[in-house]
């Protein structure tokens, strides 16, 4: 029963970083499978809204690469790689020209040039969007190309398990989801491109798809994480109703000028600004509104942002702390509203979110506000991976995209993701496809590794009682949810820790029944085992960084401490146990360093 497709380069997933990657791949001569969960053109990346940041300097020709270096710094904290910011923030400009050239048909200035919008944390509108739809024009640019180019794609398959052979990765092996026949990959070189992991937290704005399956096979073959604790909510998802709860509302409203208030009408976001950074935001409604006003015609100005354009990490904990303190909105979250702005342009600049409020909630935002609230949203933390090539600390196995740590720091600015699909994919494809040239050519895979992974896929149905997947996924939701969430504490972990332990143990015993053909159970099994991996280490990293930063805040250590200022936190496999152990963060050379005004005021 067992299908085998060999290739010289391997791609797991199918969303901007694999199909960019892909491209690449083939452009270098080499045979290139991708293979992806659901159908080509579904990846997570088809969600993706507000743009893609690149210093094009269209709207604001002050702005230049080493200005997009510096804010990304900024708002990771200095926990970035520094050097893939600095290749992210060089090279975004060219990939997205090359993309427009690929057929991308992004939203214009009035002069015919790619238009950008302003998102938070970046000094200058800098964000390349097709209305809030950008994803899904990346995706199908990338697609087209990837397809005309000769990629080989097998969809609706899951990879369970990577194979090693004494010089590295050798390959993979997963099943078919329309018929659960096993399919293995021999191949020369491996890129993981398997996006997030959040499907772990109850309430998500992540797809279905995002189980942490790339961190997890990765941790597996022995590769490590870093990160891991830095969790970014996004500030503001749907709350209500219940069933679409977590659904993104792209930061792109406010981008366009939407104002945050409390049930008491208050502008909360004022109160919430770091004073460190307070002189980059308006000091008045008045100066925020002609903000907007200048925005909205299409004028440079000196103005300041609006406080609702602060980091995302502060933007969430500030909803949070609104609607903890009582002053939330009638479905636990707060008011965000742009109907101050003329119907006509929130129609044309967020179509999809006018839809989904429309469609899903019967609210109609050219007229009153939406209810938002925090929903985990992305992962900062994910492999180690070398700046230029995107190689792991695996021989033979690569990563690129969310899955890939580095970039990001302690916290991402929106729009950062997208051109770090581009800029990484397209050098992990290359890196790998000069790999593959020297590696040994692709065969079987080992066959005792083969039998004990159709064994693996067995088990679940040979099994006459057990525990149920969907059961123990809710459990561990919950656990991530209420003790792992946006403010965290030394107590709360550790006891996450130990239900995690335990749905471990549990693990072993699910049990799944019916056909092999479609079966969601099924998947579930493989998926949870990815999670529960992702979740011990988001949890063991979180406990061990005693201190607030980006992202991670804990209420027993506030504020960020000296000592962590150059460590990451990392962890690997060592048998059955995860190690954890602090790593000194890459020194950031000299001639990047002068583009911080100082590294105390960047921190
Ligand atoms: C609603 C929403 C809006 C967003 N908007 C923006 C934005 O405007 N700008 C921005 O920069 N970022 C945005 N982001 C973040 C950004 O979209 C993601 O970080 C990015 O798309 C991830 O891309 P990727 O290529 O790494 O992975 P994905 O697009 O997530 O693709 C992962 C691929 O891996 C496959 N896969 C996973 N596991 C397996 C397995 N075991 N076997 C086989 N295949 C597997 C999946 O099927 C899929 O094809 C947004 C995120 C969300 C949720």
């Amino acid at each position: 029963m067992l299908e085998s497709h060999p290739h010289d380069v391997l791609i797991i997933g199918a969303g901007g970083a694999g199909l960019r990657a892909a491209v690449a791949a083939v452009e270098a001569g080499r045979s290139v499978g991708v293979v992806c969960k659901s159908l080509l053109g579904k990846a997570h990346t088809v969600m993706a809204e507000g743009g893609m940041a690149a210093s094009l300097g269209h709207v604001d020709d002050r702005d230049s690469w080493s200005t997009h270096f510096r804010d990304t710094m900024v708002g990771g904290r200095l926990l970035n790689n520094p050097r893939k910011a600095e290749l992210h923030a060089r090279e975004a400009p060219e990939r997205v020209r090359e993309l427009e050239y690929w057929g991308a048909v992004f939203d214009r200035t009035r002069d015919g040039r790619i238009l950008q919008r302003p998102f938070g944390g970046h000094t200058y509108p800098r964000l390349a969007h097709v209305g809030d739809r950008t994803g899904l024009e990346l995706i199908r640019t990338l697609q087209d190309r990837s397809v005309g180019v000769g990629v080989q794609t097998y969809q609706e398959v899951i990879i369970t398990r990577l194979a090693l052979s004494a010089d590295g990765v050798c390959g993979a092996i997963g099943y078919r989801r329309v018929d659960g026949v096993p399919m293995a990959f021999p191949a020369r070189t491996v890129i993981l491109a398997t996006g997030g992991a959040l499907r772990s937290f109850t309430v998500t704005s992540n797809s279905w798809e995002l189980s942490g399956d790339g961190y997890a096979l990765a941790y597996r073959a022995g590769a490590e994480l870093i990160d891991m604790e830095f969790v970014q909510f996004h500030p503001t998802g749907m709350v209500h109703p219940p069933g679409v709860r977590g659904l993104l509302v792209t930061e792109a409203v406010r981008g366009e000028g939407g104002i945050l208030r409390n049930a008491l009408g208050e502008r909360f976001m004022w109160d919430y600004l770091p004073e460190d950074r307070r002189h980059e935001y308006a000091a008045t409604d008045e100066e925020a509104r002609a903000w907007v006003d200048a925005l909205t015609e299409g004028r440079v100005t000196d103005l300041r942002r609006p406080p609702e354009l602060s980091t995302r990490d502060n933007v969430a904990r500030a909803i949070y702390t609104e609607v903890k303190e009582g002053r939330g909105s009638p479905h636990g979250g707060v008011f965000l509203d742009i109907s101050y702005l003329p119907a006509e342009r929130v129609r044309r600049k967020l179509p999809s979110m006018y839809d989904q409020f429309k469609e899903l909630a019967d609210v109609d935002i050219t007229v009153g506000p939406m209810e938002v609230g925090p929903t985990a949203h992305y992962m900062m933390g994910g492999i180690r991976v070398v700046a230029e090539t995107g190689a792991t600390t695996v021989p033979g196995l690569y990563a690129a995209g969310e899955v890939a740590a580095g970039l990001h720091g302690s916290n991402r600015l929106g729009g950062n993701s997208l051109t770090d699909l581009l800029v990484f994919g397209r050098r992990a494809g290359e890196a790998a496809s000069e790999a593959a040239a020297e590696a040994a050519p692709p065969d079987e895979l080992p066959a005792g590794f083969v039998a004990e992974s159709l064994d693996a896929l067995a088990a679940p149905f040979d099994r006459t009682e057990g525990g149920d997947p969907n059961r123990l996924h809710a459990e561990l939701q919950e656990t991530m949810s209420s003790l792992v969430g946006i403010f965290r504490t030394e107590a709360d972990l550790s006891a996450a820790i130990d239900r995690i332990d335990e749905y471990k143990a549990r693990w072993q015993s699910l049990r799944v029944a019916g056909p092999r053909r479609f079966n969601p159970a099924w998947d579930l099994v493989f998926e949870l085992r990815n999670m529960l991996t992702v979740s011990e280490a988001i949890a063991r990293s979180a406990l061990e960084r005693t201190e607030s930063r980006g992202a991670h805040s804990r209420l027993d250590h506030v504020g960020m401490r000296s000592e962590w200022d150059d460590r990451n936190v990392a962890v690997r496999r060592d048998g059955d146990a995860m190690l954890v152990s602090q790593t000194p963060t890459l020194e950031l050379p000299a001639e990047l360093r002068q583009y911080l005004a100082s590294t105390t005021e960047a921190r």
